[in-house]
């Protein structure tokens, strides 16, 4: 098994997964086969959707259908000729405590049903467990992980190695870790059902991100249970590579539809705000009408429709570099999903190492939460940890202008030309900078460096992203070695904050300051 990246936009990335049944493109989404009730049979799904993939139950299938799935081989059982996912039924023995199968049986019978990605029977942590019971969980998890080595008799399967801990941030940490040093090829982690149903984003963020930063970056990332289009934005841009969805069955049973901002209950729709084949040809009233089955049915098969496509929409944004305004975008679908996406300014280190340098496009910034995107923490980070200011007897700060580069626009030439007219006869050096959300101070040599012009942001600012500005301007010039310092104010875009902190910072260092009104 190889997986060879592609593209990568924050931490998401397109990848080649190579199995023994073919190659499939991640981030993916499989589709959860329940062999027992299953509202859209696996081939139909191949032919409707173009599902390379689908994940079932190995422990389900073993009790109810073990000689004939020993027999056929899982393929020919689920009659389905892609990549096929098992699960080990660890859930169902946490949920429904059912009888434990002896882990080392339920890692032949995958083997014996030549599945073709496996996973060893761990021990979910769940959720509102103490953090003794979560330990145990972790650690039995690993020992069975490091007992995979001997029990397995094949080496075409790729093995899941799952992070525990739940909850327990500390305890995810070292399971990922730990397992992390095991020969798997691909990791998953499991989100105990309280998170997603009751979108506890927060957490899952965090639960994710200890995951991953503990883990193998070069290992693909399964995110357990997450099935909802509207966090797959969110959940690829943590750099998780592989979902799997049982909820567009169970929201069609609850006749509940699917959108890629939410989920609405079909009696409330009048209308049906997609374009699908099932959308296309029906209203939800005469949906409404239909018999149950057939109801579940169509309900089911526009779930799964706007699930692939929210796949496909952030795999494109990822091609584009605009994974980030998809995540912005997505954030605003649900009060906890921008919750989450705030939480991430804890990890905007992490996310700015792991964050490609360059890409095929422009940022668009539109809020003080584009302050924690890779490119804007990268550009602080270089600015005071590489860039050495030229030594000048006088810092000219000038506000951002419509047009980029700022050098090449007349507002800055002309203000330039003013400040050199003015005092030509007193000081010939300068160390020009302009100031500009969301990157703060952007000295004038390095303005047209990606992104630094590659970028458009909205007007007016918001209070929080000229606070940020005027701050990181005081700091800039608390470091920088100058006698004078001329500051070019645009009152209208900056509210008078940056000669605030200007003046502040100057008196702090008591170095004469200078403030002009910008003529535009
Ligand atoms: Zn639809």
């Amino acid at each position: 098994m190889s997986f060879e990246i592609r593209e990568r936009d924050i931490l998401g990335r397109i990848g080649r997964l190579e199995t023994k049944s073919g190659m499939i493109e991640t981030p993916l989404l499989l589709p959860v086969i329940n062999p027992t009730v299953q509202l859209i049979p696996p081939r139909k799904m191949q032919e409707l959707f173009d599902c390379t993939a689908v994940m079932t139950n190995a422990y389900i299938i073993r009790k109810h259908f073990e000689g004939e799935a020993t027999h056929k081989g899982i393929h020919s059982f689920l009659d389905f000729n892609g990549v096929i996912m098992t699960d080990s039924g660890a859930y169902q023995t946490l949920v429904y405590g059912d009888v434990e199968v002896p882990p080392e049986e339920i890692v032949q019978f995958q083997e014996e049903i030549n599945t073709d990605i496996a996973t060893i029977l761990d021990i979910p942590t769940g959720w509102a467990v103490s953090k003794e019971y979560a330990q145990h969980t972790v650690a039995e998890t690993l020992r069975r992980a490091g007992d995979l080595s001997n029990i397995k008799s094949r080496d075409d399967i790729a093995w899941m190695g799952p992070v525990q801990g739940g909850q327990y941030f500390d305890l995810v940490a070292r399971s990922a870790t730990d397992i992390g040093k095991l020969p798997f090829e691909i990791h998953a982690l499991g989100s105990p059902t309280p998170v997603m149903e009751q979108y506890l984003f927060d957490t899952l963020v965090e639960m994710i991100m200890t995951a991953k930063v503990n883990l193998p970056v070069e290992r693909p990332l399964h995110l357990f249970g997450a099935g909802h289009p509207f966090m797959f934005a969110l959940a690829v841009a943590l750099g998780c590579d592989l979902f799997d969805s049982a909820a567009y069955a169970k929201y069609a049973r609850e006749e509940r539809y699917m959108t890629e901002h939410g989920t609405k209950r079909l009696s409330e729709l009048r209308y049906f705000p997609c374009s699908c084949p099932v959308c296309r040809n029906n209203d939800p009233e005469s949906v409404l009408e239909m018999e149950k089955i057939a109801r579940q049915k169509m309900l089911a098969e526009h779930n799964l429709y706007v699930s692939f496509s929210e796949i496909k929409l952030t795999k494109q944004a990822m091609v584009e570099g605009r994974l980030w305004e998809l995540l912005e975008l997505r954030a605003h679908g649900h009060p906890n999903l921008l919750k989450a996406l705030k939480i991430l300014d804890k990890y905007t280190e992490y996310l700015e190492k792991h964050s490609p340098i360059t890409k095929r496009s422009g940022l668009f910034f539109f809020s003080a939460l584009g302050l924690s995107r890779p490119e804007v923490i990268r550009h602080k980070k270089r600015l005071s940890e590489r860039y050495s200011p030229p030594k000048a007897e006088v810092l000219v700060l000038l506000p951002q202008t419509r047009m980029k580069p700022f050098h090449r626009s007349n507002e800055c030439q002309r203000a330039l030309k003013d400040i050199q007219w003015k005092l030509a006869e007193e000081i010939d050096d300068f160390h020009v900078c302009m100031y500009a959300a969301p990157f703060g101070v952007v000295p004038i040599e390095l303005d047209d460096v990606y992104p630094l012009s590659q970028y458009e942001s909205v007007a007016p600012l918001d209070l929080e992203t000229l606070d940020c500005v005027a701050k990181q301007i005081a700091n800039y010039i608390m470091a920088v070695d100058c006698e004078r310092i001329f500051l070019v104010q645009d009152v209208e875009t900056w509210k008078g904050k940056i000669a605030a902190a200007c003046r502040q910072a100057c008196e702090r260092k008591g170095t004469p300051l200078s403030i002009f009104e910008s003529e535009s």
